[in-house]
Formats: structure tokens, sequence, C-alpha cells
């Protein structure tokens, strides 16, 4: 009877050193859902909930490493963390040339715009031209200065500041702080008979079907403006990698929507091609975050920058 009062005791304590050598505290938000179908095309199933079976791993990721991930949602009220590591982007035109239409001045990660390469080998968007990437906080003050400017010509200037900082959010609060993040503009002829601008052009109306494919989401789609809270970025993309994309494709979810649903349900699970695949959701610690996975698959994890991290487990 001791002992085994002893070896709980044991046990009991290094769960607790485990959580403050982690900083991660699951509480009552581990994953508990038995599996409720989201969604099911031809050869791909979205259930609610990721509950790992099996031989188990616990990997840790420290905070460092999950800033760097993919989800990082920046907002006016979820600015870039003060600890944010340093975004490595490099110019797309001295990359890789006009391969991919950007403005001499564009700068992404690499794994964007080879991203985009994959995608322009498939359309080339002949019609196409990325105005903007990753800004720099200095770009984006003299941005919003230079909108604040333009405003200031048609009305008070307190409303103009308003109408600026709407337009270009202040630096840290928008994800061209990522290197990630782009805008587009079309060039050709347009039809203006549609009233979102992305369906104006074929180039827009291709990408709408098929960005996603190559790991691309529309950041802020006009009907999800009460999700997102932006209006006024309805050429804005960002890369976020190839499963994550197509789960929020297939569900319909912008990010906001996809990573509270990974908080409501603790996880998604994504079977494909007898392929399971797992996105794991749990707080974020003050150090980083644990996640449980199955022997064998592989992770790609991110902060969400709302509390909370997500790793994407893959079978190898
Ligand atoms: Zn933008």
């Amino acid at each position: 009877m001791e002992i085994s009062y002893r070896r709980s005791l044991r046990l009991l304590l290094a769960g607790l050193l485990l959580m403050l050598l982690t900083g991660a505290y699951y509480g009552e938000e581990m994953p508990q859902n038995s599996r409720i179908k989201l969604a099911q095309t031809k050869d791909i199933v979205i259930y609610a909930g990721a509950e790992v079976s099996g031989d188990t791993q616990n990997f840790f990721f420290d905070r460092e490493t999950l800033l760097k991930g993919k989800l990082l949602c920046i907002g006016v009220n979820s600015p870039l963390p003060h600890d944010m590591p340093v975004q490595q982007a490099r110019n797309v035109r001295k990359l890789v040339g006009l391969y991919v239409p950007a403005a001499q001045t564009v700068n992404l990660s690499e794994e964007t715009i080879y991203a985009l390469c994959d995608l322009c080998a498939e359309n080339p968007l002949v019609r196409t031209w990325i105005t903007d990437g990753m800004r720099a906080p200095s770009a984006q003050y003299a941005l919003q200065n230079e909108t604040f400017e333009q405003y200031r010509k048609l009305m008070p200037a307190s409303q103009a500041l308003n109408k600026a900082r709407t337009d270009v959010p202040d630096s840290g609060k928008g994800e061209h702080q990522l290197s990630a993040a782009f805008d587009l503009k079309f060039t050709g002829e347009l039809d203006w008979s549609y009233p979102d601008p992305l369906d104006r052009s074929e180039d827009g109306r291709w990408l709408r079907e098929n960005a996603w494919r190559f790991g691309f989401i529309r950041r802020y789609p006009p009907e999800k403006s009460s999700a997102t809270g932006v209006n006024n970025e309805e050429l804005h993309f960002r890369y976020v990698g190839r499963e994550h994309a197509l789960i929020m494709r297939i569900m319909d979810w912008c990010l906001e929507e996809y990573l509270s649903a990974l908080e409501r349900y603790g996880g998604i699970t994504l079977e494909r091609e007898n392929k399971t695949a797992y996105v794991l959701s749990v707080p974020m610690g003050e150090h980083g975050a644990v996640f449980c996975v199955p022997e064998g698959y592989s992770c790609s994890v991110s902060a969400d920058n709302l509390g909370r991290a997500v790793c994407m487990a893959t079978e190898n």
C-alpha cells in the first residue's frame, strides 16, 4: 500500500516537473472528443478532435521554434510578440527573377517564394503583379504616413489618421511584418461587373480555385470580415503550407475560424489516401509546448499568437 502511494507521489511529482519545465498546462483542454465527421470529399475525411492512439512520442518545441511557424495570427488585437525571432526574407526578383511576377522591392521567405514558383509553373500569372511582401517596421510607418497625407487632403487630420491606421496598421499589428504575406494587383482587362476584386481578373478567378493547392490562403475574404476584422485587403494572400490550406479550403474557414475550431475541438484529424494526419492544438506555455504524436510521424509546428500552439503531425 505504502509503495503504491509513494509511486503515485513520484509520478505526480514527475508530471508537475514536466509541466514546470515546459510551461505548458493541459488542464481540461486535452482532446476528449469522439470522432465527429466535419467534412468528406471523394478521398478526404476531416474529423473534429485528434485522438492519437498506439505507440506515441512526446515532442517539446521551444517558443522560438513555435514563433517561426506558419500560423501566427497577427492583427490589431494580437500584435507581433515582443520576442519574435528575426524573419528571414529574400528578395523575390533576386532569387527567382521574373519567374514569379513580383515588384523589385518584394521580400518573402524562401519557402513562400518556392511555393509561388510551384504555383507559377502551373499558371504563370501573366496578368498579376505581387506589389508588396514583407515590410520592415520603418517601411510600414512610411506607408502609413503616405496614406495619411493622401487622406489629409480630403478630411480633418484626426479622421485622416484613423483611416490611415485602418488601411495600414501600426508596425507590428499587421501581417506584412511576416515573411509569408503579400498583396496582389491584377493588370490587363478587368471585369468590373464582379463586386469582389479577386473575381475581376482571370488570374484572380484561378487563384480563388487553386491557390490552396500550393499552400496559400486568401487571408481576408470579404465575407469573413467579421471574423478577421479586416475588410480592405481583398487581394492579400498568405502562405500557410499545403495541409493547413487544404483543411481551410474544405471547411471554408479563414485563419481565425480554423484556429478557433482547433481550440474548440482540441485538434483535427485528416484522413487522405489511407494516411492519417493530426492537427494538434495545445496551450502555449511560457517556454514552449509539448505534443504527443504517433511514432513515425513528423511535426510541423507553429504558435498561433492567440495563446496556443499547433502541430501538424504527418506520417513519414
Ligand atoms: Zn496586404
